[in-house]
This record gives structure tokens, C-alpha cells and sequence, in this order.
């Protein structure tokens, strides 16, 4: 019944031969156990440790593709489940009632916070209405579609992307900081760690092995998880970026890293130490060489003389005629204006009268070869114009008025 539980043996499929031996041995790779293909007492013992209830059906397969781009710097296609934004609401339901919410909430913060550390992700709690990842406890079986119950060793179990639940079992003994019971911020960090798409581990001391981990002195992280979380959610993703002087700027979620012209990278370096006041996860920025300003876009603008913010500042984007939540913006010369590209249209800001100049928004084909979506641009001091879309580069000739390369940024960018 374990082994069928848990994703080890199709429930609909009842041939106990090969298949439960191959069953065993998979269980007992993922559990570290000596690999015998018999349900020993090793193996019947760790089927009672208390876990996780998500299936760990497919995740050796992964867990060999995780090492493999390791060793091979390859990349293999994304047919994962993942968030398609960076910045995420959760919302705690409702929570065990020997414990109370402020210090239930102080763990959930906490545990997500770990993973909003390493992977650039921003998470925000949304005490009511909706919420990208709900937590929340049930008792038993708690019809929600999974047929996994909370009975026997079952501590929680969640969903991967983009369902965002996570349920934990009411009737454990939870705890937050005593020596009895199942520690609620960890089990709560690794079923965060699935609502993010991760699936079990079968290292050790990952968060993500599916056994229960006691609180204790080693990190709670280990490199698993964050290859794991990096591979999901890093790959050549930025929120936005720009150039000052010749320093490029590079900016994800709460932090931000800066590359000198000689290619030496400082960073992450907290946004809120150099811009105080802006918020997370921006969407698009600019220094212009114009009136040596920082020009940052969500759905407001801010403008900041140094680290200071401009009186006045943030103003709407519709007030300056500009599009909410645009994909990237930029200082260019040749018009002497900010340009703010969104979708298939581009708008022009005068930065003296901070007016949307006439006859725009224009349509992006002006731009010829330059695709939809890009998340950052910048001018290099050739004048030449930079636009980036995940891992791939288009470069902008504003004398003959067209993309006259594109490419991988990483390969083919000494400077990035
Ligand atoms: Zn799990
Ligand atoms: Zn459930």
C-alpha cells in the first residue's frame, strides 16, 4: 500500500513482479538505502518514517537531469511546471490552534524567505482574498483530488505549479521551537519547495528528500535544493537592466549586481541599500545620460537623483502617458527621449516635460527585427543598443535601423 501511495506502484495497475521490484529498488534509491530489490527490514523501516505525501514518481529521472546539466553545462527542454512571474502572493488558511497565527506567520515568512534568497523570487502575504500559494490544514481524507489522506506517516504533502497548495496534516503534533513534534517551519519549507515546482530529492540532507528533517544546526538548504530552485527559475532571467557610465547594471527580484567594463561582477547587492522606497522585482530601468537620473517602471515611475528619490516620485504611468507594467526601458540618444517598449507597441517620454511625446504610442515594428517581450535594453557608448529576452540578445544598429546580430548573451557577450 506504501509503495502505491507514493507513486512507487500504479494504483490502477495491480502486477506484482518485475514492476514491484524495480518499485523497490527505486524507493530504496530515493530513501538511500542499499539497493537489494527486496522489501527488507531496512526498507519496510523507512516506509514508517514520517514524510511527505507527494509522489516520488518521475523525480530520480529529474534528479539525474539536475546532475547531469551540472557536470555537462547543458540544459535540458523546460517541460516543467513553474510560476511565469517573479513575484508571488501565499496566504495561511488556517493553522493548527495550539499555536498562534503571529508565530505560524513568522515561520511561513521565514521559510519562504529561504527560498526567495536563492532563487530571486519575491513573496508577499496576501492575508485575505486570492493568493498564488494558499497553506492550509486538513484532517484525514480531504477530497482534493489526490487520493493521498493524511494517515499513517503522512506529515503534508502540496502541488506543483501552478495549483499553489500546500496541506499539512491537523492531527501532528506541531511545533516551532519544542523538542516534540514535527517542526512546522521545515516541513512548511519543503512543501513551499513543491509549490515552486521542485520534486523529491534523493540526497540526504536536501530539503527536499521526502523524510521528515529535524530543525538542527547544518543549513536548511543544501546545494540540491538550490540547483534545483536555480534551475527553474534562473536561467538568464533578469527583471530589468540598464548601463551607467560603464558599469552595467542587472537587476532580479530584491537584489541587483553591477559588471564593470572589464567584465568583474559585484553582487547580489540589496536594492533597498542603494534605493530605498522602490519596490521588488522591478520591471524596468534606465539611467539616463540625459540629466544623470535612475528611471524605474512598474506601474508607476520612479526617478532618483543618486539614491535619493525625487520629490514628486512615483507618479502613475497612465499621468505620463505611459503603458503599466512595461517589458523594458531606455534612454536613446538618437531621439534624445526615454523609450518604454510594451507588447507591440513603444511609447516615447520626454524627460524634460515628462510627457509622452505626440504621435506615440507607435507600433514596435518600427524597430525592425526586434522581437515582443524583452525584459531589458541598454546602449552601449558606441551607440549601438543592446535588447535581451532570457538567454537571447538582439542588437540594434540605429544608423542602418535594424537588428544586425542576435545570439545566446552568455556565449557571445564578453561584457555580460
Ligand atoms: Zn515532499
Ligand atoms: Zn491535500
Amino acid at each position: 500500500v506504501f509503495l502505491e501511495k507514493y507513486g512507487y506502484l500504479h494504483q490502477d495497475n495491480h502486477i506484482h513482479s518485475t514492476d514491484e521490484i524495480q518499485s523497490a529498488i527505486n524507493f530504496q534509491w530515493l530513501s538511500t538505502l542499499p539497493i537489494t530489490g527486496e522489501l527488507d527490514g531496512a526498507t519496510l523501516r523507512q516506509m514508517s518514517e514520517p514524510r511527505c505525501g507527494v509522489s516520488d514518481e518521475g523525480s530520480q529521472q529529474i534528479w539525474a537531469q539536475r546532475v547531469n546539466a551540472i557536470f555537462t553545462g547543458k540544459r535540458w527542454p523546460q517541460r516543467r511546471e513553474k510560476w511565469y512571474k517573479r513575484q508571488l502572493t501565499y496566504q495561511v488558511v488556517n493553522w493548527p490552534s495550539h499555536l498562534s497565527l503571529g508565530s505560524v506567520r513568522l515561520a511561513v515568512r521565514a521559510a519562504f524567505q529561504l527560498w526567495s534568497n536563492v532563487s530571486g523570487l519575491v513573496f508577499q502575504e496576501a492575508p485575505e482574498g486570492p493568493a498564488d500559494i494558499r497553506l492550509a490544514f486538513y484532517e484525514g481524507d480531504h477530497n482534493d483530488g489526490a487520493s493521498n489522506a493524511f494517515d499513517g506517516p503522512t506529515l503534508a504533502h502540496a502541488f506543483l505549479p501552478r495549483r499553489g497548495e500546500a496541506h499539512f496534516d491537523r492531527a501532528e503534533r506541531w511545533t516551532l521551537n519544542g523538542h516534540k513534534g514535527h517542526n512546522l517551519f521545515m516541513v512548511t519549507a519543503h512543501e513551499i519547495g513543491h509549490t515552486l515546482g521542485l520534486e523529491h530529492s534523493p540526497v540526504r540532507h536536501a530539503l527536499m528528500s521526502p523524510y521528515y528533517r529535524k530543525l538542527g544546526r547544518s543549513l536548511v538548504l543544501s546545494w540540491d535544493d538550490i540547483v534545483a530552485v536555480q534551475q527553474l527559475y534562473c536561467q538568464g532571467l533578469f527583471d530589468a537592466i540598464t548601463m551607467q557610465n560603464e558599469t552595467v547594471l542587472v537587476f532580479r527580484g530584491s537584489v541587483y549586481w553591477m559588471v564593470s567594463a572589464e567584465g568583474g561582477v559585484s553582487g547580489p547587492l540589496p536594492l533597498h541599500q542603494r534605493w530605498s522606497d522602490l519596490p521588488l522585482a522591478i520591471e524596468a530601468a534606465a539611467f539616463s545620460p540625459l540629466d544623470f537620473k535612475w528611471y524605474f517602471f512598474k506601474k508607476r515611475m520612479w526617478r532618483y537623483t543618486g539614491s535619493v528619490l525625487d520629490p514628486g516620485f512615483p507618479r502613475q504611468n497612465s499621468k505620463l502617458g505611459l503603458p503599466h507594467h512595461p517589458d523594458c526601458a531606455f534612454y536613446y540618444a538618437p531621439l534624445g527621449h526615454m523609450v518604454v517598449f510594451k507588447g507591440s507597441r513603444y511609447s516615447v517620454l520626454n524627460l524634460k516635460t515628462l510627457h509622452q511625446e505626440p504621435y506615440y504610442p507607435r507600433r514596435l515594428t518600427d524597430w525592425n527585427g526586434v522581437p515582443q517581450g524583452t525584459n531589458g535594453a541598454l546602449t552601449r557608448p558606441d551607440g549601438r543598443l543592446f535588447l535581451f529576452r532570457e538567454q537571447r540578445f538582439w542588437r540594434f544598429d540605429p544608423i542602418k535601423v535594424r537588428v544586425t546580430k542576435q545570439g545566446q548573451w552568455a556565449k557571445e557577450l564578453s561584457w555580460t
